[in-house]
């Protein structure tokens, strides 16, 4: 599948794609393929990623395979701003759902601009709820494409990402050791999230819990 539709964009229009999808789903991955094939076309492009997620290296954008480009981490969308060259013709930005509600706004500037963005991120949290700002850019968007991971349980396409590492805050950065891919037929929300006492949704999934 190709992101940029030939016939859909014009020449000097500038552009938004929403890659989101849960953890593991494939949403650095298709980023990095998305930027290697612009910079292959000779285009100047740039990656951004929270400095927050630092899982695995400081200055690449790098997927569960360890396919890796070059990026710049930032604190917030202010310093992203700040480090925006201005000849920059294409801009990826990845793990989007940490850098907050003033993405929305940089992203369609850069649109008017006439660069295109390319956005990837967590369409929805442990609990299941829309993650803002990825919503927010999957309606501003021009293009979005939802990943799927596979269910862990029943091996159908996996939307939801449950969490199986303790802890209640909505940003606990972290890999296959706190995270799985579940379907939202096996997905559980946490117990906090639907009022359900911990220890019914405890029972309910007779897999160990480290
Ligand atoms: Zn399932």
């Amino acid at each position: 599948m190709s992101p940029a539709h030939p016939r859909l964009r014009s020449l000097h229009a500038g552009w938004i794609e929403v890659i989101a999808g849960g953890m593991f789903s494939g949403k650095s991955e298709e980023l990095i393929r998305r930027l290697r094939r612009a910079a292959i076309a000779r285009q100047s492009v740039q990656a951004f990623k929270p400095s927050l997620d630092d899982r695995y290296d400081a200055a690449a954008i790098v997927s569960h395979d360890e396919r890796r480009v070059a990026s710049t981490p930032v604190a917030d969308v202010a310093a992203l701003r700040r480090a925006l060259a201005p000849d920059t013709q294409v801009v990826g930005i990845d793990e989007a759902q940490f850098l907050g509600p003033e993405l929305v706004p940089l992203c369609v500037e850069l649109a008017r601009r006439g660069k295109r963005v390319i956005v990837a991120g967590l369409d929805m949290d442990y609990c299941g709820e829309p993650f803002e700002p990825i919503p927010q850019l999957m309606a501003v968007a021009e293009e979005v494409t939802k990943t799927h991971a596979v269910c862990l349980v029943c091996g159908a396409p996996a939307s939801h990402s449950q969490r199986i590492a303790a802890g209640s805050g909505r940003v606990l950065v972290g890999a296959a050791e706190a995270y799985e891919p579940r379907c939202r037929d096996c997905f559980e929300p946490p117990a906090a999230a639907v009022g359900a006492p911990a220890a019914a949704a405890a029972d309910a999934d007779p897999r160990p819990r480290s």
